[in-house]
């Protein structure tokens, strides 16, 4: 019973881009086939397969190929979280996967072109769109943008951008970052807005923009508060979020040679990947009384959104040529288990 119940609300898909130009000119061979009938993902490790060993096959909810289209991501599987947090529950997307295969492709997209959109843009649209037809109902939008690096939490609509928050807890209202700012966001333009000063903002704390999205998870954060007048006469308010997560890039850093600060800081990303893994794995299984939340600042932080009533969607991205097989195999098996 509760297999079934939390299979549907944890999805877990995963999309391959396509090879880029540097690696259509060094000839990189493609190891990854996408069988979308199937759901599966399969691999040919080169090493492995000339030495006689099978593909690698895994199965996912969906899959998505190098001809993948943003719409049809957000139509099939982003949607329907969107439209549950309309409803006034909660839901998270996180995108996952080594840097450079697409995670901010994903969430964010190309700017300015409309079939390039990613997934926050789009569900802008969306909320603003149900919002704009719904009649007797008062909406609030409010939206949060917040980073975790290194295990610590900024603001990223703050005008004070050296300054950490703390997470809180409230028997009432549960998990909570304190001090966080929030914008009230009346139309897609305001809340466009909003995500851009705080794409800005990230950018400016670091010298390297690249390196330092590989190495923290971005969270952007919407809450929609709907509020009905019922048949009892009386007003009615649920409240919805959604959180839309781009993660820190999987690939296994320590593996890199880094010393000192870089080792440390190595430790903590995997950290809070690893502990983000268990809690999903936790809640797909359904037999664990214990969900492990409290191992991470970003497993902390969305509890209310992940396992209960919350939708959660994982997409793991992946790239296709040769040379990253090892890193592929590695989100595969963590998805897998995610699964
Ligand atoms: P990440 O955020 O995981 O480090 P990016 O989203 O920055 O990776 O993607 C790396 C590059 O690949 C970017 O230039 C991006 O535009 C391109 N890219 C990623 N996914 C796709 C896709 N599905 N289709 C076309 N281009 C993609
Ligand atoms: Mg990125």
């Amino acid at each position: 019973m509760s297999k079934t119940k939390s299979s549907e609300s944890v999805k877990v898909v995963v999309r391959c881009r396509p090879m880029n130009e540097k690696e259509l000119a060094a000839t990189f061979e493609c190891v990854v086939s996408v069988d979308v009938k199937f759901g599966q993902i399969i691999v040919r490790n080169p090493r492995e397969t000339s030495a006689g060993e099978l593909p690698k096959v895994f199965t996912f909810d969906s899959v998505y190929d190098c001809n993948s289209k943003q719409l049809d991501l957000y139509d099939e599987t982003f949607r329907p979280l969107v439209d549950s947090v309309l409803q006034g529950f909660n839901g998270t997307i996180f995108a996952y996967g080594q840097t450079g295969t697409g995670k901010t492709y994903t969430m964010e997209g190309v700017r300015n072109d409309p079939e390039r959109r990613g997934v926050i843009p789009n569900s802008f649209d969306h909320i603003f769109t149900h919002i704009s037809r719904s009649q007797n109902q008062q909406y609030l939008v409010r939206a949060s943008y917040l980073e975790i690096y290194q295990e610590e939490i900024r603001d990223l609509l703050s005008k004070d951008q050296s300054r950490r928050l703390e997470l809180r807890e409230r028997p009432d209202t549960g998990v909570y970052v304190k001090d966080l700012s929030s914008f009230v966001t009346k139309s897609v333009r305001e809340i466009e807005n909003v995500m851009n000063v705080g794409n800005q903002n990230r950018s400016v704390g670091s010298t390297n923009m690249n390196e330092h999205s590989s190495r923290s998870h971005a969270i952007f954060v919407i809450t929609v508060e709907c509020s009905e007048l019922g048949l009892d006469g009386e007003n009615h308010i649920r409240v919805g979020k959604l959180n839309l997560v781009d993660l820190a890039g999987s690939e296994r850093q320590t593996k890199t040679g880094a010393q000192g600060e870089r080792l440390k800081e190595a430790t903590k990303i995997n950290l809070s990947l690893s502990a983000l893994g268990n809690v999903i794995s936790a809640l797909v299984d359904g037999r664990s009384s214990h969900i492990p939340y409290r191992d991470s600042k970003l497993t902390r932080l969305l509890q209310d959104s992940l396992g209960g009533n919350a939708r959660t969607v994982m997409v793991a991205n992946i790239g296709p040529a040769s040379y990253n097989v090892e890193e592929t195999l590695t989100t595969l098996r963590y998805s897998n288990r995610a699964k």
